[in-house]
């Protein structure tokens, strides 16, 4: 695929260089139109390798045939990783040598006297005849109403799965476990478990119960009264007169 500017006027604008907005170029170059693709990602692979990592495909390979690209891999009965998937859009874009401009966002399209459209940009503005968008169907996080209806601890585990899809560098969970029956504490704590367990991840937990800071924290933070009274390794700090007195309730000789 050749590199491509951001042209000032264009024929028709394809804003999203996904698998759809690759299709429509096909066509547009099959069709002798000029045309040009503005994607606002720096790299090709449309919204692929915006899923977890160890997604794939839940359609078989074969589907994953796009027009002037038939799937001529291997395993059509298989199921691509996500960046075998992110891999074969761009090797699309490639292959049919798609004008794409990268790294460009556009953030406004209206429609100017005598029908052109001009499209806003982060590289600046294009006027274009025609504009198609094809910028994906799955940008804004969206829970299912039913959701509400699920009980408490269900909820909880929900909030939990969600943050974990985000893949947040930072967890931030305030007493994750709180109002959840005794058969369901260990559901959540096994999925904290496992972030602590890949050691790419920071996690700020604020809880009261001791049973479950002493089994996650590297490192315990103890406020009191609003101040803070303690800061160190789990077992000197659970150790101290403080701690104890307050979150354990052992009275402390004075
Ligand atoms: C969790 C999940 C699992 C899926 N599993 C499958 C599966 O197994 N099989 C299957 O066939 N499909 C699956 N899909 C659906 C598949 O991901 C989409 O159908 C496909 O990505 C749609 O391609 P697209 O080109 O329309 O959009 P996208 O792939 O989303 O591409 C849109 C492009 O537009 C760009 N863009 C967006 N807004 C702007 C803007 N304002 N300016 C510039 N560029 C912009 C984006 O950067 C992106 O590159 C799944 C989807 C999800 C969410």
């Amino acid at each position: 695929m050749t590199t491509h500017s951001i042209p000032r006027s264009v024929d028709t604008a394809i804003v999203g260089a996904g698998q759809a907005g690759l299709a429509m170029s096909w066509f547009l170059r099959g069709a002798g139109r000029e045309h040009v693709l503005l994607d606002r990602r720096e790299q090709l692979g449309g919204s692929w390798p915006d899923r977890w990592d160890d997604f794939c495909l839940v359609s078989p390979n074969w589907t994953v045939s796009l027009p002037g690209y038939p799937y001529d891999g291997r395993d059509p009965d298989g199921f691509m990783a996500r960046d075998e998937i992110a891999a074969r859009i761009a090797g699309y874009a490639a292959a049919i040598d798609a004008p794409v401009v990268l790294g460009t966002a556009v953030d406004r399209l209206s429609v100017r006297a005598g029908g052109d459209f001009l499209l806003g940009t982060s590289g600046g503005s294009v006027t274009a005849r025609e504009v198609v968008v094809a910028t994906g169907g799955f940008q804004i996080p969206k829970i299912p109403a039913m959701a509400a209806a699920l009980p408490h601890g269900d909820q909880r585990k929900l909030e939990v799965g969600i943050l974990i899809a985000l893949e947040p560098d930072v967890f931030m969970f305030d007493e994750p476990t709180a109002g959840m029956s005794v058969d369901e504490v260990p559901v959540i704590l096994g999925l904290i478990r496992a972030l602590k367990a890949r050691r790419d991840k920071t996690i700020l937990l604020v809880e009261h119960k001791m049973d479950v800071v002493r089994e996650l924290s590297d490192r315990i933070v103890v406020l009191h009264n609003g101040a803070l009274v303690a800061d160190g390794e789990p077992a000197v700090v659970i150790a101290s007169p403080i701690v104890q007195e307050a979150y354990l309730g052992v009275e402390v000789k004075k």
